[in-house]
C-alpha cells in the first residue's frame, strides 16, 4: 500500500523519464505560438518595471519541450533586445529526456533539477501546466472525520488516517465529499514568494483548476489523448489534479509576496494582445494556416474551452506596479 502522493510522484517521475508526453496531451505553447510570444513580452514588461536589472533570470519550470521559452525569447528579441541581452535563461526539468529535446530549442540555457537550485537575483519565472503534475494527497469524508486514499494493488483504497497532516473538518463537507492537498505546490508558492520578494522579480503560474478551492476529486490519468485508470499501470500514464489557486495565492501573501490573479486565462490573454497578435501573424501567412491560426487562439481563450477552466496567477514583489493582465 502506497500514500497516494508516493505513488503519483514515482509513477510521474517514470512517466516523464520514458515517454513523449506530446503523444498523451497538448499544451497551450503547442497550440499557437503566440502563447509564448506574448507571455515573453509579459515578461518585458515587467522587467522594466524592475528597473532593468542586468543580470536578470529568465527561468521556467517543466518546460516540456521546450517550446514556450523558444517562442518568448523569439518576440523578446525582435521588440526588447536590452532584455535579451540582460536575460538569462534557466530551466527547471528533472527528466533527462526533455532536458534533450529544450536543447535543441534553448541551447543557451542552464538546467536545475529543483526551484530551490536557481542561482540567487532577480528573477522573472513561468510556469505553465507544471504545478498539476504535481503529488497530491486525497482525503475522503468518512463520518466525523477525513479518510485517507491509498493506493493498493492497482486500486485506490481508503484508511482512517488521523495525522498531523490531515486537514480539519471544514463545516460545508459532506459524506463522501473528497479534497486534495497539494504540499509541493505551496511549498513552491511559498519559496518563490520569498525568493521574489528578497531578490526581486516576479513569477506567473498556467493551469487548470477552480479561483476557489472546492472538493472534488480531480485526479486524473491521460493515455493516448484519452482518460485512463490513474491507478493500473504507473509510468504509463500522465497524472495530474487541478490546482488549488486560492491555497497557492493564501502560501504566497504569508510569504510576503503581492497576488495577482487567479484570473480565467481567456481574459489574461487577450489582455495581453492574443487576437490582435495573431491577426497580425495570420495576415502574412496563407489561407488555410491563417485560419489555423485564430483557431488556436480561440482554444486558448474561450471560457468553454482553455480560457476559462486555466487560471493565472502572479506573484510578485510588493513593490512592483500591477503586472500587465492583471488590471481590475
Ligand atoms: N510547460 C510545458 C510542459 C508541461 S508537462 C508545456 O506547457 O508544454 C510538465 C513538465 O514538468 C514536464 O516538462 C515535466 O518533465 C516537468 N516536471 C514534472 N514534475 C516535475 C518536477 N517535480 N520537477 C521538475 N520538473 C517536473
Amino acid at each position: 500500500m502506497e500514500r497516494l502522493d508516493v505513488f503519483m510522484a514515482r509513477a510521474n517521475a517514470a512517466y516523464y523519464a520514458t515517454h513523449d508526453p506530446y503523444a498523451d496531451f497538448t499544451t497551450s505553447p503547442e497550440i499557437s505560438q503566440v502563447f509564448g510570444e506574448v507571455l515573453g513580452l509579459w515578461a518585458a514588461i515587467n522587467w522594466e518595471a524592475m528597473g532593468q536589472p542586468d543580470p536578470v533570470l529568465l527561468a521556467e519550470c517543466g518546460p516540456g519541450r521546450g517550446t514556450l521559452m523558444a517562442d518568448a525569447l523569439r518576440a523578446i528579441t525582435s521588440v526588447a533586445a536590452p532584455f535579451r541581452a540582460a536575460l538569462r535563461v534557466h530551466l527547471i526539468e528533472t527528466s533527462p529526456r526533455l532536458r534533450a529535446l529544450q536543447a535543441a530549442r534553448v541551447p543557451d540555457a542552464t538546467w536545475h533539477d529543483a526551484l530551490a537550485n536557481l542561482p540567487p537575483g532577480p528573477a522573472i519565472i513561468l510556469a505553465n501546466e507544471f504545478l498539476d503534475a504535481l503529488p497530491i494527497r486525497q482525503y475522503v469524508r468518512r463520518g466525523e472525520a477525513w479518510a485517507e486514499r491509498f493506493v493498493a494493488a492497482g486500486q485506490a483504497v481508503e484508511h482512517p488516517a488521523p495525522g498531523p497532516d490531515t486537514p480539519a473538518i471544514e463545516g460545508d463537507a459532506i459524506e463522501g465529499d473528497v479534497i486534495e492537498t497539494c504540499k509541493p505546490a505551496l511549498d513552491i508558492a511559498s519559496h518563490l514568494a520569498r525568493r521574489v520578494t528578497h531578490h526581486g522579480g516576479i513569477a506567473l503560474f498556467l493551469d487548470y483548476g477552480p479561483a476557489e478551492s472546492a472538493p472534488g476529486n480531480s485526479l486524473q490519468a491521460l493515455r493516448g489523448g484519452e482518460p485512463a485508470n490513474p491507478f493500473a499501470a504507473p509510468g504509463e500514464a500522465d497524472l495530474t489534479a487541478h490546482v488549488d489557486f486560492a491555497a497557492l495565492a493564501r502560501a504566497a501573501r504569508a510569504a510576503g509576496a503581492a497576488v495577482h490573479g487567479p484570473l480565467a486565462q481567456g481574459k489574461f490573454l487577450s489582455r495581453l494582445g492574443l487576437f490582435q497578435r495573431t491577426g497580425r501573424l495570420a495576415r502574412t501567412q496563407p489561407p488555410a494556416r491563417a485560419a489555423a491560426l485564430v483557431q488556436a487562439a480561440q482554444r486558448l481563450a474561450e471560457p468553454d474551452r482553455m480560457g476559462g477552466l486555466f487560471k493565472a496567477l502572479a506573484l510578485a514583489h510588493p513593490a512592483l506596479p500591477m503586472p500587465p493582465g492583471f488590471e481590475p
